[in-house]
């Protein structure tokens, strides 16, 4: 049967293409029912930190399923949540301790909006509220992620169904490297606090290596000195969302320790669980869970799957594969390699940018080097590469918008943190046969480079 719309019951994430059928994932590779195999390049989107087809992890999950599927949160606790809890709670810095395990980055996200709320009422704060979020930015779909999120081509349509958080500028140095400019010296963002009045501002959201939505770009690290000095003068929490970043991405474990300041909230996803069982967490401060527990005495927050003992299984089984196999350290060792081969696309006269950290990488895609303008939208070229490069074999992500809410193309190379030279090499070699098959044009106009 052929695996597209109409012809199969499934609602696909797309209706106008097929798709083919993945059969088994073995480290950076997905095989299909025919037996063509696909170098995941991005792992799925950004998930799959451990490679595909780790035994240990899906015994770890058999296990627990078998052991004990499901207890409510509100009756019991598990060993695997416990576990998962204590070793997170070890590899984050203080004051950073007490995870709440939810099931998406989206749900998360919101949880973890939610805490900040109720930590300034629990306070006696209750006219702080406001979370100042950054353009472009992506925190999830779900309709409050949605509108914490920057990303305009998921918002436009729901616009009447999103709440209105205030947004600043997020750090592009591409565009704008100088030091002077307040998206990437933190300035943007005490000139918001100014103007909403900060008294009535909770939280900042951010992710502290930008992900797909701005293509991994790694801001100076006087931006988030000034965050932090910001946040602590006005008593607003600093949320670093490293849904994407978290669990060794970049290089650290957290994206936030290429930094001095710890946030007060962490909201972890993807790698957390390697894609082996969907799971997040939001991990919080010992004085945000004190104040709680001084006061209301629980999170006021409910989710029939938080706490879970099999996707906290997968998460703890994930956890320590990356310790026992040192594959944060890895992922810091083999970046440079991995950052020299994406360097070699430059050559191509859409490349105008290659940018980020650890494993994972941000291509940006020009009309013109010189001047930095983005691709046309209507050229579709992102999506136009990814299929070039689907057609080699190679799985990448594209992301579009990000330069001016519409233009702004990008693709994200993000491969499972396992990945050998040798797949390194042929990650370049397929972009670069990718980047070739891919005319620089739109649809009905000749290819000036061709
Ligand atoms: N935050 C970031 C930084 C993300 O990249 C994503 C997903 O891509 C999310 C949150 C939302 O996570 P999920 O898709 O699991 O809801």
């Amino acid at each position: 049967m052929a695996h597209r719309y109409p012809e199969s019951a499934l609602f696909y994430r797309r209706l106008d293409r097929g798709f083919p059928l993945a059969v088994r994932g073995e480290g950076a590779w997905i095989v299909d029912e025919t037996g063509r195999r696909y170098l995941d390049a991005c792992g799925g989107a950004m998930v799959a930190v451990a490679g595909h087809g780790v035994a240990e992890i899906a015994e770890a999950i058999a296990s627990q399923a078998r052991q004990l599927a499901y207890v409510n949160g509100s009756q019991f606790t598990n060993a695997a949540a416990e576990d998962l809890a204590a070793e997170l709670a070890e590899l984050l810095p203080e004051p950073l301790r007490y995870s709440y395990f939810l099931a998406s980055g989206s749900e998360a996200i919101e949880a973890a909006v939610k805490l900040a709320r109720q930590f300034w009422y629990e306070r006696g704060r209750p006219e702080k509220w406001k979370v100042i979020r950054r353009n472009p930015s992506y925190h999830g779909n779900t309709l409050a992620a949605l509108a914490l999120s920057g990303r305009e081509h998921y918002r436009r349509i729901y616009r009447p169904l999103l709440l209105d958080f205030p947004s600043i500028p997020a750090p592009d140095l591409y565009r704008h490297p100088g030091a002077d400019c307040p998206a990437c010296n933190g300035e943007a963002l005490a000139a918001e606090l100014a103007a909403q009045g900060p008294e009535t501002v909770a939280a900042f959201l951010a992710e502290p290596i930008l992900g797909s939505s701005g293509g991994a770009v790694v801001p100076p690290p006087h931006y988030y000195r000034r965050v932090a000095e910001l946040c602590r003068e006005h008593d607003v929490l600093y949320i670093a969302d490293e849904v994407l970043t978290g669990c060794g991405r970049t290089g650290r474990w957290f994206a936030f320790q290429h930094y001095d300041p710890v946030p007060d909230v962490v909201v972890l996803g993807k790698g957390l669980n390697g894609g082996y069982s969907p799971l997040s967490a939001v991990v919080a401060s010992r004085e945000i869970a004190a104040t709680l527990a001084g006061g209301s005495g629980a999170f006021n927050h409910a989710q029939t799957y938080s706490h879970h003992p099999v996707t906290c299984a997968a998460g703890a089984a994930t956890v320590r594969y990356l310790k026992r196999h040192r594959l944060v350290e890895r992922c810091a060792a083999v970046s440079a390699g991995f950052f020299a081969e994406l360097a070699t696309l430059r050559d191509h006269p859409a490349v105008g940018d290659v940018r980020g950290a650890g494993l994972l990488a941000g291509i940006e895609l020009v009309r013109d080097r010189a001047t930095r303008e983005p691709m046309p939208r209507d050229w579709r070229f992102a999506e136009r590469l990814v299929e070039s490069a689907r057609e080699e074999g190679l799985i990448v992500w594209p992301n579009v918008g990000h330069a001016d809410g519409t233009r702004g193309d990008l693709v994200m190379v993000a491969p499972p943190l396992t990945v050998t030279e040798e797949e390194v090499a042929e990650i370049g070699a397929r972009l670069r046969r990718a980047l070739a098959a891919t005319p620089m044009a739109g649809p009905e106009e000749p290819d000036p480079v061709a």
